[in-house]
């Protein structure tokens, strides 16, 4: 991938909708982003919400948002209403288009009645185990059911008891009737049905049995007057049969199947089976733990939505499945936050500083800039007084050469402030340094010498009796390369850092969870849920750094 700007190029699939639009093979394109409420939305969602939404809005069409909710036993309402809030926080908006495959039960059962009476489906009494072993391989057919030749009728009459509720979970399942030694195994007769006797999120006890994914999903496209039913590339091969019920059914309309990559991050896991098991391990606080892959977690942590957006156009669709570096992301978020948050002082590692000639008791509001990206931002004014904390980091007592910050001796610039000189360093019984002395010079104020003197570092700085003191939750990658299982992640121990004590300036206190900003020269925070009026919670979204920026250069200098 290079590094070129973000447009709206087109792809293969932008390509069909645009010449079946152009053809008058369709008026208006429909699109649907169908999730299984079964977990919560992650980035990988975001790619196929992104190109579903966003067709639809280019082409001047719809997207439905449509839940694929025909497995009782891992839906839950709460993932019903969750999957809805990120859509919406993304950004896109189905209008009136809400459906669920659920809503379309009973149509499914119909329809299922009408391939038993055309002799294309059967109840059988296998067990699913013997159904599994009697498909056959990718290079041997399957072998036919003893039951394959049940006539209509009893099929008829035995689908309907099921539906009654008159036989045990897993006693029967009724099959597609289509070819036993077809070569892609998903024509070997798949399933329709399978009875289930469990609570539905919607139907409550009103169903006993569930139709497949395979059955319900271009079934639900057809209903729904879908144009291009947009999926990833695992479905491709059941595209044979989404085409053969489609064919084989009195279906209002013939939706097109289109698949594309699944979108893979580094550094993570993106399946909803692996994010429920850290959440259910408690690897992780929940479904929007910061630093979870999913998009509660990403917001939570501060990502905005249109870096997301951004982020997913990047990527682009293509048919090749593909790894894209976490750094990409993360660049998207540093360039979408750099030109929107507003720039504050926090002191995150805190070291106190005492200007011995400022007055005691004295203090004066300083002018500082917003943000430099937007004049429109405006100024704020930051509290300073005699005793101030500075970054640990920023001072040295046995320099090396390149370090312009504060030393012994040094004159340095606290940023819209005055130059301050260390004078003195006092020392625990460790030899810890737990202060330092400084003097300032009062003809300094706002940061410029009037007779020119320059100083090569500024550093920013927070009053200690202004001071808001916040938790900071620093987060690494939740996974790190296993260096014993080759191409296999690990557990990263090290993901979370929580300091309990940083020092900000007083405007960072009582701010809405959901704030972002930037803490000037630290990195780019937002405000936590868990924050209380006494002490604010702040998530490190991302550090100043952009590592992507970074291997984009390594990567032109290799040529
Ligand atoms: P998971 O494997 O995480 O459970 P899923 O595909 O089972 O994902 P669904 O709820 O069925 O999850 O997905 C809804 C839609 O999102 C599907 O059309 C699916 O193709 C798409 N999707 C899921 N994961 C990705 C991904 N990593 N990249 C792009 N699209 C995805
Ligand atoms: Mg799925």
């Amino acid at each position: 991938m290079n590094d070129t700007p973000i447009d709206t190029a087109s792809d293969f699939i932008r390509d069909i909708i645009a010449a079946d639009l152009e053809s008058g093979k369709h008026e208006a394109v429909v699109t649907r982003f169908p999730p299984e409420p079964n977990g919560y939305l992650h980035i990988g969602h975001a790619k196929s919400i992104c190109l579903n939404f966003g067709v639809a809005d280019e082409f001047g069409g719809q997207c439905h948002l449509r839940f694929d909710d025909t497995n009782p036993t891992k839906e839950e309402t709460e993932y019903i209403e969750s999957i809805q809030e990120d859509v919406r926080w993304l950004g896109f908006d189905w209008g009136e288009h809400l459906h669920f495959a659920s809503d379309y039960f009973e149509q499914l059962y119909e329809w299922a009645q009408h391939l038993i009476r055309e002799g294309k489906a059967y109840v059988d009494d296998q067990s699913a185990e013997e159904i599994r072993e009697t498909r056959g391989t990718l290079t041997e057919g399957g072998t036919a059911s003893p039951y394959r030749g049940r006539d209509a009728e009893e099929s008829l009459d035995l689908f309907e008891r099921m539906r009654k509720g008159e036989f045990p979970d897993g006693s029967r399942v009724l099959r597609a009737k289509i070819d036993m030694d077809s070569g892609n195994i998903n024509l070997r007769d798949p399933i329709l049905y399978r009875i289930v006797h469990a609570i539905h999120p919607r139907t409550g006890d009103a169903w006993c049995i569930y139709p497949t994914y395979d059955f319900a999903h271009g079934q639900s496209d057809a209903i729904e007057m879908i144009t291009h039913s947009l999926c990833t590339l695992e479905f491709e091969g059941h595209r044979p049969l989404y085409e053969w019920f489609v064919e084989n059914l009195p279906v209002p309309c013939k939706p097109r199947q289109i698949e594309f990559a699944r979108l893979n991050l580094s550094h993570t896991v993106i399946s909803k089976r692996k994010l429920l098991t850290l959440v259910n391990e408690g690897v992780v606080n929940g479904w929007d733990d910061p630093r979870m892959p999913t998009l509660s977690g990403l917001r939570r942590r501060g990502f905005p939505a249109q870096s997301v957006r951004d982020f997913a156009q990047r990527v682009g669709v293509a048919k090749r499945d593909s790894v894209v570096d976490y750094a990409l992301l993360e660049h998207h978020v540093r360039s979408v936050l750099n030109l929107t948050s507003e720039r504050r002082m926090g002191v995150v590692n805190p070291l106190k500083v005492v200007i011995e000639n400022y007055p005691e008791g004295q203090s004066e509001d300083l002018e500082a800039v917003n943000n430099p990206e937007d004049e429109s931002a405006g100024k704020r004014m930051v509290p300073f007084a005699r005793e101030i904390y500075i970054e640990r980091e920023d001072f040295m007592e046995d320099p090396p050469k390149k370090f312009f910050r504060l030393a012994p001796g040094r004159e340095v610039r606290l940023r819209y402030a005055y130059f301050i000189t260390c004078t003195d360093v006092v020392k625990d019984a460790d030899g810890q340094v737990i202060e330092l002395r400084c003097t300032y010079d009062p003809e300094t104020r706002g940061g410029n010498a009037p007779d020119g003197r320059r100083v090569k570092g500024t550093i920013h700085w927070v009053s200690v009796q202004h001071a808001v003191t916040a938790e900071a939750r620093l987060y690494g990658q939740l996974f790190m390369p296993d260096e014993d299982n080759e191409g296999e992640l690990k557990l990263n121990p090290d993901s979370l850092t929580v300091l309990p004590a940083v020092k900000l300036e007083p405007s960072l206190g009582g701010l809405e969870p959901g704030t972002r900003v930037q803490f000037e020269r630290r990195g780019y925070y937002c405000v936590d849920p868990d924050s209380t009026p006494d002490k604010p919670v702040f998530n490190r979204t991302v550090t100043l750094r952009d590592t992507w920026a970074k291997i984009q250069k390594a990567a032109q200098k290799r040529g």
